[in-house]
């Protein structure tokens, strides 16, 4: 899968896009986008720009003109994966092959002059719990001694979330009202959350369909994830303690989950590719629909993560944000193809364009944390911030970052563009 798309030599005729932190020429996200005073379109982004691939369908695979008619990326996802690398390949001469530059510069748009759309028509989202450290510090908050469940290491744990209240970076994030009964409390009440949280996620967009009961073998379950995203699923804690039993997360989580715009394609992510991490001494081995030597092999990513804060107060004192969270994606205890085939080895149908996120990434070390509810230990330990502020949980004003870079040795590093959002106040 690797070939010369990856090459850490290639290099753009597009003025910066070489230097570029997130949008070299071996990235070639695909996403929606809108010029100004324009309509939305399939474009990739190339250092500082947009590129409107509608505009150049003709120059494009004749297999992929159809679907790049369309301001979704629905229908190019709907393609086998070789059409989608077909398009990047053809995406990548163009770029690099400086005679081409008078067809394809006048259908550049200024990045910071465009507006971002989500990617996808998105028919259903699941949330995932693989994020093991994740599992493991929150569970001890309420269960010290056992702090995992038993079926954590034999089952890939989600539920179902809601896809009409995912929206792209940017969408401010109004505090949550909801009932909550806190523990001093003797009756309960309907107040806006006090405890709001953030989720640092990775996000997997569904290619291809499977039909309703058919299920996706673990060696193929590769072919059905199109790209990822950041997805910070934000989360409001005292909302979730009171209404979580026997259900699970409803009104705690579904208030917004934000994505980063760009689909981050399969086909980049290529060089990035590692083992999973090996599963501690005594732990189960999966079950055999679960286990794929292939996949153990490469089937976890090297990806950084990290979220930054910035309060208002900050902002007015023209301080720079503060990095609450560093972490790494190979931190998931299920791989990516394990979360896919599980959730359809009943039979699940997924199709182009549904949204899976994998739960909540944190390490195991403090400052890895992908939730305040465990960087400051359920509320008992306030993060302190520069210009003497602290935080528990989020405050209005405050603007939550989650950032992601894939590298690895010899190749050039891609990045995920930014998941931004700004806390607004309960209205
Ligand atoms: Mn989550």
């Amino acid at each position: 899968m690797i070939d010369h798309t990856h090459d850490a030599a290639a290099s753009t005729w597009v003025a910066g896009a070489d230097a570029h932190e997130h949008f070299p020429v071996q990235n070639l996200p695909l996403g929606i986008f809108s010029p100004v005073d324009s309509t939305p379109r399939i474009g990739t982004a190339i250092g500082d720009w947009c590129l409107d691939l509608a505009a150049l369908a003709s120059l494009l695979p004749e297999t992929t003109r159809s679907a790049l008619a369309v301001p979704l990326l629905n229908a190019l996802f709907a393609l086998p994966p070789q059409e989608r690398l077909a398009l990047r390949h053809a995406i990548f001469a163009l770029l690099t092959d400086a005679s081409r530059r008078g067809e394809v510069e006048p259908h550049l748009h200024r990045a910071a002059d465009c507006a971002l759309h989500l990617p996808f028509q998105i028919g259903d989202y699941t949330d995932f719990y693989v994020g093991i450290h994740h599992a493991t510090n929150i569970g001890r908050l309420f269960r010290p001694d056992n702090p995992l469940l038993p079926n954590y290491k034999h089952v890939p744990i989600g539920y179902h979330g809601r896809a009409s209240s995912v929206r792209p970076s940017g969408t401010p994030l109004v505090r949550p009202k909801g009932q909550l009964k806190g523990p001093n409390d003797a009756a309960p009440r309907f107040t806006p959350s006090q405890r709001l949280d953030f989720e640092l996620e990775l996000g997997a967009w569904i290619a291809g369909e499977n039909d309703l009961g058919a299920s996706v073998p673990i060696g193929q379950a590769w072919d059905r994830i199109g790209g990822l995203c950041l997805l910070n699923d934000w989360s409001a804690r005292d909302i979730q303690a009171w209404e979580y039993q026997p259900l699970g997360p409803f009104l705690a989580k579904n208030f917004l989950s934000s994505v980063s715009p760009w689909v981050i394609t399969r086909e980049a992510l290529a060089p990035f590719h590692v083992p999973q991490p090996p599963r501690p001494e005594g732990d189960p081995a999966p079950l055999d629909y679960l286990t794929d030597e292939a996949d153990q092999q490469c089937g976890a990513l090297a990806v950084r993560l990290a979220v930054t804060l910035s309060t208002r107060s900050m902002r007015d004192a023209g301080l720079p944000p503060v990095t609450l969270s560093q972490g790494s994606a190979t931190a998931m205890y299920w791989t990516l193809a394990q979360m896919v085939t599980h959730h359809t080895s009943n039979g699940c149908n997924l199709a182009p364009g549904d949204l899976l996120g994998t739960g909540t990434i944190s390490g195991t070390t403090r400052g890895s944390e992908g939730s305040l509810m465990e960087l400051s230990r359920g509320g008992t330990e306030p993060v302190t911030l520069p210009g003497g502020e602290s935080r528990t949980f989020l405050e209005d004003g405050d603007e939550l970052v989650l950032s992601a870079t894939a590298e690895q040795p010899g190749y050039r590093a891609i990045g995920f563009g930014l998941c931004a959002g700004v806390v607004e106040p309960a209205r």
